[in-house]
C-alpha cells in the first residue's frame, strides 16, 4: 500500500471537498485521460426532503454535484448502478465509484459475475474511511423539524463540513429558499452531534465487517493527527486528505498527479505506519465505533423529534459529569 498526504492548491476545490479535495484531483485525473464516468453521492432537495443516492458525471463542470461528505445513508442500487456500469465499460469508458466500503463491496461482489477479469483494469473503486451512517429517517425527521422551525422557508441545502476559517472549525453551513443562512457550530448542531456521538448509526455500523480491509483501490480519509506525524510543515488550513493507494493503476493514477504541482500537493509517506496512525488519530479505517449504552433511549427519542433526543443527550451528559466528580470527591 502507497500512502500519501494530499491537498488542492485550489480554495474552491477545498472549500467543496470534505479533506483536502483529493477525490476532486483523482476523478479529474481520470477524466483527463479520455472518456470516463465519476460515480459518486449526490444530496437533492424533492420539495421539502431530500434524496440521497449515487449520480454519474462524465465531465469536470459536474463534479461538484458528487463532492463533499453527506452524513446520511446514500442510495446505492446495486444492479442500477451495475448496469450504467456495463454500458460505460462497453462504451470504452473509464469508471470511478466513491462510496463506502459496504457499498463497494456489494458493488464489486455483484458485478464481478458479469465482467471479465481484464475490465477490473477500467474501474477503480474510491473508499471512504467510514465513521458510520445515520438512517436516513433521522435526516428526514431533522429536515422537517428545520422546516417546521423556519416557518415559510425551506431547507435547501446543507453543508455538513463547511470551513469557515479552517478545515477543523467544525461548523454546518445550512441555506433556505429564501436565501437566509444559518452557520451552527457542529457541537451546537442536534443532527450532526447525535451523528458523531454515534446515536443515528446503521445497526451494521457497530460492528462493520469492511474494516482494516484492502479490498479497493484508494481509501481516501481526513488526515487527523497531521501535527502529530512530522508532516506539519506542509499541511494545508482548509483541509488535508490521507490517501491509501492499494493497487498498481491506483499508484500509477495518484503518481501522475505529481506532474499537476502547480493544481495539488502530495507528499508519498514511505516511512507511514498506518497501523500506528490509525490507532492514534483516525481509528474508522480500522475498528467500528462503539454503540453506547443509552443508544436505544436517545435513538428512540430522535425517531419523534432530533432536537428533543439532543436536549435529552446533553442533559444525560451533564447527569454523568456531576456524578463523576461527587464519586471522585468522595
Ligand atoms: C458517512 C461518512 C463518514 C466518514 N467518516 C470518516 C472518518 O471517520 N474519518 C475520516 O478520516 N474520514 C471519514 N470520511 C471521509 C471524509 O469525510 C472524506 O469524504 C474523504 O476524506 C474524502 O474527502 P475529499 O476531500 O478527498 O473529497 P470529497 O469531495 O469530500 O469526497 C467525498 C466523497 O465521498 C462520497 N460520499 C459523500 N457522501 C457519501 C455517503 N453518504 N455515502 C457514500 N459516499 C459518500 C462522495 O461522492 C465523494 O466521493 C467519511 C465520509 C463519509 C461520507
Ligand atoms: S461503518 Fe461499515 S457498515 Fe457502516 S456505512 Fe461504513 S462501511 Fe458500511
Amino acid at each position: 500500500m502507497n500512502n500519501y498526504l494530499f491537498f488542492s492548491k485550489s480554495e474552491k476545490v477545498l472549500r467543496s471537498s470534505s479533506s483536502g479535495g483529493a477525490f476532486y484531483h483523482l476523478a479529474k485525473a481520470l477524466l483527463n485521460t479520455g472518456k470516463a464516468a465519476i460515480y459518486g453521492t449526490e444530496l437533492r432537495r424533492v420539495n421539502e426532503h431530500f434524496e440521497n443516492s449515487i449520480s454519474r458525471i462524465d465531465n469536470i463542470s459536474d463534479i461538484h454535484r458528487i463532492m463533499r461528505s453527506k452524513y446520511v445513508i446514500s442510495t446505492f442500487d446495486v444492479k442500477a448502478i451495475s448496469k450504467m456500469v456495463l454500458d460505460d465499460l462497453s462504451n470504452k469508458f473509464k469508471v470511478m465509484i466513491a462510496g463506502t466500503p459496504c457499498q463497494l463491496e456489494r458493488f464489486r461482489l455483484f458485478i464481478s459475475n458479469l465482467i471479465k477479469k481484464d475490465d477490473w483494469d477500467n474501474i477503480f473503486l474510491v473508499s471512504v474511511f467510514c465513521h458510520g451512517v445515520p438512517k436516513k429517517t433521522f435526516f428526514d425527521k431533522y429536515i422537517d423539524e428545520l422546516n417546521k422551525k423556519y416557518k415559510n422557508d425551506l431547507v435547501d441545502n446543507i453543508n455538513f463540513r463547511y470551513k469557515k476559517e479552517s478545515w477543523d472549525d467544525f461548523c454546518i453551513s445550512i441555506d433556505f429558499t429564501s436565501g437566509k443562512n444559518i452557520v451552527e457550530r457542529q457541537s451546537d448542531n442536534p443532527y450532526f452531534t447525535l451523528f458523531c456521538e454515534n446515536y443515528l448509526l446503521l445497526d451494521s455500523c457497530f460492528s462493520c465487517n469492511f474494516k482494516n480491509c484492502q479490498y479497493f483501490d484508494f481509501y481516501l480519509g481526513d488526515f487527523w493527527g497531521i501535527t502529530k506525524i512530522g508532516c506539519a510543515s506542509n499541511m494545508n488550513k482548509l483541509g488535508n486528505s490521507i490517501v491509501f493507494a492499494n493497487t498498481d493503476k491506483a499508484t500509477q493514477l495518484i503518481n501522475s498527479l505529481f506532474n499537476e504541482q502547480n493544481e495539488c500537493f502530495l507528499e508519498h509517506l514511505n516511512d507511514f505506519n498506518y497501523v500506528e496512525y490509525c490507532l492514534k488519530y483516525n481509528s474508522a479505517f480500522l475498528k467500528s465505533v462503539c454503540k453506547p449504552n443509552d443508544y436505544d433511549k436517545i435513538s428512540n427519542i430522535a425517531c419523534k423529534s432530533i432536537f428533543k433526543a439532543y436536549k435529552t443527550f446533553k442533559r444525560y451528559r451533564l447527569f454523568n459529569k456531576i456524578k463523576t466528580r461527587l464519586f471522585k470527591k468522595r
